[in-house]
């Protein structure tokens, strides 16, 4: 029967070829998040519905129009949309917020929105993301945008420019809602249904809305960042000065609100034109309202979080560097039972060691194995037949050079193969200017 299921729209497979360039990401993220202080949070996949509705906002395309909800018995549960809401719901769960302070945790998670797939948005995306909670204070929100900014330089992304914005507290909110209100009730007609209700429950939504009209129609309104209180506006100038101090550059853009409500005081993201319409690479901000709307005590907060696909998409076009895919150490290729059964045990003495051995299974002649193994790209072969058995000797060939040397089958196999191993790995060092890493496949 012919197999006509496909995957659902807007998913993606990651292939065994390219998963190095997941590992890349994730292993240069989660190092530069440990450096800073941060540990591993893993939280469920989903969620009870109300989470999401306390914390990201009813207002929200992502809750109004994105979510995928499902009932189940009584309870109604949704696939976490995006990460902190769970995160800031696993902190107060688990008493982290009653411990020292700050509590900085980060994660690696698949988010799920029924969006309209395109390059750069999908259906069941990943990020990268952190939440720093306990600090009110300027620097770190600095902290937080650093490390960000590590991250992309650490993976040598190039061409993102950091763009920050204040959208106040609840205090400057006031005041500007009023504003809203009063430049786009002239125009209430034309705006979207949703759009309509948001004029009256959560104005500041309209300026996140994604329809032309109302983008339109509000490119002239007035910006939060005219109507900070003081606080507010001190804060943003101590985050300003904190990063040029840093050397991190940025452009003030008074138009970034953030798609979800949770937000106050700094907001951030980083561009890219390089990956078409889609290319904010990374956003985040300081939600110092969210973990008391949870249920917690006043704890004031920020994260970011980082699209991995838009993250590859840049550096695919980028061509920036991947830890390289592991390659074959050694494979053997065999002439008859005996051999197959004495490279069984040869894989299996090198596999202690860590090194990565293969021998036939397929039941080919010579000359397909040896193909084979070229296409393994492997460091070493060995061919074993009666022989090689019989004189328990066998020539260990260097595919690169072609270079062979006749080494025993004993019980120093395994260091034998090590000395020759490491003399190559110190030649390729040459060849690298110094680079260890080139031949291990351990980094760039
Ligand atoms: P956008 O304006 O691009 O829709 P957003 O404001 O909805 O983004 P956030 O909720 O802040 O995005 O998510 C953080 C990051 O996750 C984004 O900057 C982006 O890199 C990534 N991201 C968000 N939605 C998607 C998606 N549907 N597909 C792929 N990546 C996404
Ligand atoms: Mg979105």
């Amino acid at each position: 029967m012919a197999m006509n299921i496909k995957r659902p729209n807007g998913t993606e497979d990651v292939l065994p070829r390219d998963v190095h360039k997941w590992h890349t990401v994730e292993k240069i993220a989660r190092e530069t998040a440990e450096s800073f202080g941060f540990g591993e949070l893993r939280v469920p996949t989903f969620e009870n519905t109300d989470l999401f509705l306390r914390s990201v906002g009813e207002t929200t395309d992502v809750v109004q129009k994105e979510m995928y909800t499902v009932m189940a018995k009584e309870t109604k549960f949704t696939l976490r949309p995006e990460g902190t809401a769970g995160a800031i719901r696993a902190m107060l769960q688990n008493g982290l917020l009653n411990e020292a302070l700050p509590q900085r945790v980060y994660y690696i998670l698949s988010c799920f929105r029924h969006e309209r797939p395109q390059a750069g948005r999908l259906r069941e995306f990943h990020q990268f993301g952190v939440e720093m909670a306990g600090s009110p204070a300027p620097a770190a929100d600095a902290e937080v945008i650093s490390l960000a900014k590590k991250i992309l330089d650490r993976l040598e992304i190039k061409n993102v420019e950091l763009n920050i914005n204040s959208i106040g507290c609840p205090t400057c909110r006031a005041k500007y809602h009023e504003a809203l209100k009063a430049y786009f009730e002239p125009h209430k007609e034309e705006l979207c249904d949703t759009c309509k209700e948001r004029l009256v429950k959560n104005p500041m939504r309209l300026l996140d809305c994604k329809s032309p009209i109302c983008q339109e129609i509000g490119k002239d309104a007035p910006l939060i960042i005219d109507y900070l209180c003081e606080e507010c506006s001190t804060h943003f100038e101590s985050v300003k000065k904190y990063l040029t101090n840093l050397g991190i550059s940025f452009k003030v853009n008074p138009k970034i609100v953030r798609g979800l409500d949770y937000y106050t005081k700094t907001v951030f993201e980083f561009i890219t034109t390089e990956i078409g319409a889609q290319g904010t690479v990374c956003a985040g901000g300081r939600y110092d309202g969210l973990i008391e709307q949870l249920g917690g005590q006043h704890v004031p907060a920020l994260g970011f979080g980082m699209g991995l696909e838009r993250l590859l998409l840049v550096m695919d076009k980028q061509g920036c560097n991947y830890l390289a895919p592991k390659k074959c150490d050694i494979y053997f290729a065999t002439m008859g039972d005996e051999a197959l059964e004495k490279a069984i045990a040869l894989t299996a003495q090198l596999r202690e060691f860590g090194y990565y051995a293969e021998y036939d299974l397929m039941g080919r002649g010579l000359k397909a194995q040896m193909k084979y193994a070229n296409k393994l790209g492997a460091a070493f072969t060995m061919v074993l037949g009666d022989n090689e058995l019989a004189e328990a000797k066998a020539k260990l060939k260097e595919m690169e050079s072609g270079e062979e040397t006749l080494i025993n089958l004993d019980d120093k196999f395994v260091a034998t193969f090590e000395e020759i191993y490491f003399n190559k790995m110190l030649d390729v060092i040459d060849d690298e200017n110094g680079s260890l890493f080139a031949f291990t496949g351990e980094e760039k």
